[in-house]
């Protein structure tokens, strides 16, 4: 059989959330690589091999991966959420535009569920209307870059699903983005601190601008920013459809 290399989403958490198509191809792989994390998720069978590594050697894994195709394997690349998403998927790809030799082999991206709709289905409906999604790191982005769009999103009203938005390399960054908020928006604003969601610890927070601080997220949160008509009803906070 000849080999293929997936790029497979594994959704918030929960197995529940993996769609067929990612159990389908994690039931057919002879090898499953990621970061050791996501690896752990995978229940282990006899025939599959697992190949964990550290988070920051995302273009070794991806060239791993093409390689084991290349030499007939089946092999799945697992990202937490969406792989597409500040994840694996456009890491394989960087890999073969540097080589595209790797283009004659069959590479798959298969979706799963980001962190930000699994978090707004928690919390309602959020992101009812226009949304963008922001990476908080600056691992690989300057931090003037991440400012700016937060700010030009926030100036034009758009709700925003920040990922990454604090780890203990980048103490201060989370702070200064809700400074960038308080500038750009009312106090009244509504955010949204979805922790850990579909795991035993989830914890979703609802506080107002005012009121939202540095310390209520962690590694694991994704935090949502509603738009300028974002409300509350009963325990639920959703957008309005209609804007402007
Ligand atoms: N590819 C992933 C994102 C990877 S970046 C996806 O599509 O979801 C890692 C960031 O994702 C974390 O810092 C956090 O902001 C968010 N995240 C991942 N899993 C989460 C979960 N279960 N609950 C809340 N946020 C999560």
């Amino acid at each position: 059989m000849s080999g293929w290399v997936a790029i497979a989403g594994l959704g918030p958490g929960d197995e529940a959330l993996w769609t067929g198509e990612v159990s389908a191809a994690l039931a057919e792989a002879t090898d499953v690589l990621g970061y050791a994390t996501y690896t752990a998720r995978i229940p282990a069978r006899p025939g599959l091999r697992v190949h964990a590594s550290d988070n920051r050697e995302e273009l070794a894994r991806a060239r791993h991966a093409l390689a084991l195709a290349a030499g007939g394997k089946r092999a799945v690349i697992v990202s937490s959420g969406d792989p597409g998403v500040f994840a694996m998927a456009a890491a394989v790809f960087e890999v073969v535009a540097e080589n595209p030799d790797w283009l004659a082999l069959d590479i798959r991206v298969l979706p799963g569920i980001t962190a930000m709709l699994a978090a707004a289905a928690r919390a309602g409906a959020p992101l009812g209307h226009d949304f963008c999604a922001i990476n908080l790191s600056d691992n690989l982005k300057p931090w003037d870059l991440i400012e700016r769009r937060l700010r030009l999103a926030a100036q034009a009203d758009f709700a925003m699903a920040l990922y990454n938005p604090r780890s203990a390399a980048r103490p201060a960054g989370l702070g200064r983005a809700l400074d960038v908020l308080r500038e750009e928006c009312e106090p009244e604003r509504l955010i949204v601190f979805a922790a850990a969601v579909t795991a035993p610890q989830e914890k979703i927070t609802t506080v107002t601008l005012a009121a939202a601080s540095p310390d209520m997220a962690d590694m694991r949160t994704v935090i949502l920013v509603g738009n300028k008509s974002t409300r509350q009803v009963g325990k639920f906070v959703y957008t309005p459809r209609r804007a402007g």
